[in-house]
Parts: structure tokens; C-alpha cells; sequence
């Protein structure tokens, strides 16, 4: 896919950049060095949007420097609502037509950055990067990857993840809308974005090592993130759990029928799976009331603090800083 070496009608084309950062001070400078060197070469134009996810370390005074540049601006979050809250934030805020996001640690490289405009400019809606090695995670993070992606496939219908897509991806201006209009609190990006369909693309890609800091996913917070994921996207569990729990009452009546015949029922086995069963299938049902509940109390999925740098601040009016925050977020999230 080649685009002519000039092009004047992209050049209207309008790109935002979304960045989540969460204590990235680390890394920061230089992933915006080589961001600004990869986006200087793009036919489109741009603007980069920072979402300051409640860092506690210096990024936000990195952060204020960065946006001294025009093109350059950041929204920061009350706290840290965790990277896919941030991403809606990015979504509900950037003025382009399309949005790339990209990870602030440098795992995703930026220089990849012109390809992907390449596709989308080439009409395509979605461009998905594809973790092609996963040199810069660890051992733990490439087997609990591999079995949550694999569990996925089982348990989500046939808008199933597809495996190893990053968040590094550009979204167009038709796909971006309807996710502007998906309503849910609970945000999974993968699963929404496998939902929307549109026409996508997949390149693959290296994944690198971070450039500093940590990764901010511990086990716990993935599995978090798995159930979080699963329970937003999918009944099929709910389904599955139903069939199991049919399979399992008509063996044992086929077991109570066996024992009657010969005499020797043993009430305390059929109790101990029975009560193993119903437990599973408790827990199971109470996360989808939870996730039922914090749908049904729509609270916004982040609030912002303050917004800077760019044309932001000329463009504020005075009355928006007014309202409290949370207000603002109730009447933009519409
Ligand atoms: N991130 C965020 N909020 C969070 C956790 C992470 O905005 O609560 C950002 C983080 O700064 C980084 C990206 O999301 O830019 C990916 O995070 P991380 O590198 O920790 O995830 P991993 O690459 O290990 O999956
Ligand atoms: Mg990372």
C-alpha cells in the first residue's frame, strides 16, 4: 500500500495521538522525542493528547513541559482510574477524526507510527498491531497472555479477541463514533473494538523491552483485567456454567438411581459436589450483578482534574472550568 509522495487532500486528514501515562517520568522525554521525529513525517495533520492517569511520580511536571508545544496537549485524571478509563478519556477528548494510541514505555515503538497512518489513509478503519514477539515481557506475562487470549476464544462468542493485539492501534473516524455512542461503563477496548468489525487491518510487530520504569500490571491486576473483560463481553460463561450444572444433575440422578438400585447411597459425596458446584455457580452470578451494578450507577469512568498545553488553554471557555468536574464528565459523556 504506497501512497503517492504527495498528497494534498490528507493533509486536511486530522490524527490524534492518545498517550495513557502512569508514572512514565522515566521514559517520558525521550518517547516524546521519538514520537515528535516520527510524527514530523506525516502527510496528516496532528495533535498529541496526553492523559495523565493519576501518576504520583514527576510525569505530570514532564508533562506541563511537553505541552509548551503547540501541537501538545494533556488531560489529567483526579487519580489513577487504570489504563482503559484513561483511553476513554482520550477518546471523549481528542479533536481529530481518528485517534492512534500508543503505550507511553516505548514497547510500542513510535516510529511504526507512519505505517499505520499509511493503511488508514489507504482506507482502512482499524489498524491493529500485532505483537509478533514478546522479547520485552517476561516469561510469567507471555504464559498468562497466551492461556488468557486462549480462555477467551472458549468463553467469548465469535467476536472472540483476536490474539495478541496490543492497545497500539489507530482507530478512524467511523469506528471512533460508535465507540463514542457504546454506552458501558465497563470499558475492554479489545473486546469493543473486535465488536465494532469495520474494515481492519493486522500488522505484526516487535514488541521491545520497556524503556524504563515498571510495568504497572501485577498478576492480580491481570487476572483482574481478564474478568473484567470476560464478564463485560460475554454470557457465554453464564451459558456454559448452565450446561454444566445440567450435566451434572443428570449424572447425579443417574448416580442416585445406581445407589438405590444396590442400596449404598452415600448422601455426603452427592452433598460435597453439589455444594462445590453451587459455590462456583454463586460466584459466577454475583460478577455479573457487580458488573450489573456498576452499569446501573453510571457513574462517569473518570474525572479530570485539569486539562493543559496546546491550544487548550486559548480555547477553554471560562465557563467550562466553572461546573465541578464531575458535572463536566456527566454532560461530555453523553
Ligand atoms: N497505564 C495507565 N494507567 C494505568 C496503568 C498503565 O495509563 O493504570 C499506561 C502506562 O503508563 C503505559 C500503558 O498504559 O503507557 C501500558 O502500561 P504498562 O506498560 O504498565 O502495561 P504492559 O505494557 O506491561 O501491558
Ligand atoms: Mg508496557
Amino acid at each position: 500500500m504506497k501512497l503517492p509522495d504527495r498528497v494534498d487532500d490528507v493533509s486536511a486528514r486530522f490524527l490524534s495521538v492518545v498517550v495513557c501515562c502512569y508514572n512514565e517520568a522515566h521514559v517520558l522525554p525521550e518517547f516524546h522525542r521519538r514520537l515528535m521525529l516520527a510524527l514530523h513525517r506525516l502527510p496528516v495533520r496532528y495533535e498529541v493528547l496526553y492523559v495523565n492517569d493519576g501518576s504520583v511520580d514527576d510525569s505530570l511536571a514532564i508533562l506541563e513541559q511537553l505541552c509548551r508545544a503547540p501541537l501538545v496537549r494533556c488531560l489529567n485524571l483526579s487519580r489513577n482510574f487504570g489504563k482503559e478509563s484513561a483511553m476513554a478519556a482520550g477518546i471523549d477528548h481528542a479533536w481529530g477524526e481518528a485517534i492512534l494510541f500508543i503505550d507511553a514505555d516505548l514497547q510500542d515503538p513510535p516510529e511504526l507510527i507512519p505505517s499505520m497512518v499509511r493503511h488508514w489513509l489507504a482506507g482502512c478503519d482499524i489498524v491493529n498491531m500485532q505483537r509478533h514477539h514478546r522479547r520485552g515481557d517476561t516469561f510469567g506475562k507471555r504464559i498468562s497472555a497466551l492461556l488468557y487470549y486462549r480462555l477467551l476464544r472458549v468463553l467469548v462468542d465469535k467476536y472472540a479477541v483476536p490474539q495478541d493485539v496490543s492497545d497500539f492501534r489507530l482507530i478512524g473516524a467511523a469506528p471512533l463514533n460508535a465507540l463514542r455512542a457504546m454506552p458501558e461503563r465497563a470499558r475492554f477496548m479489545k473486546g469493543m473494538i473486535n465488536w465494532l468489525g469495520f474494515k481492519t487491518v493486522e500488522l505484526p510487530y516487535d514488541r521491545m523491552a520497556r524503556g524504563g520504569g515498571q510495568s504497572k500490571w501485577g498478576p492480580l491486576a491481570l487476572v483482574d483485567l481478564a474478568i473484567e473483560g470476560i464478564v463485560a463481553f460475554s454470557r457465554k460463561p453464564l451459558r456454559w456454567f448452565s450446561l454444566l450444572s445440567a450435566l451434572v444433575f443428570g449424572l447425579t440422578l443417574l448416580y442416585i438411581a445406581g445407589q438405590l438400585s444396590t442400596g449404598s447411597l452415600n448422601a455426603h459425596d452427592l452433598i460435597l459436589g453439589m455444594g462445590a458446584m453451587l459455590a462456583l455457580g454463586i460466584a459466577l452470578i454475583g460478577e455479573y450483578i457487580g458488573a450489573t451494578l456498576s452499569e446501573v450507577k453510571r457513574r462517569p469512568v473518570y474525572l479530570l482534574s485539569s486539562t493543559f498545553g496546546g491550544l487548550a488553554r486559548q480555547l477553554k471557555a471560562p465557563a467550562e472550568s466553572a461546573p465541578p468536574v464531575s458535572a463536566l464528565e456527566e454532560r461530555e459523556n453523553r
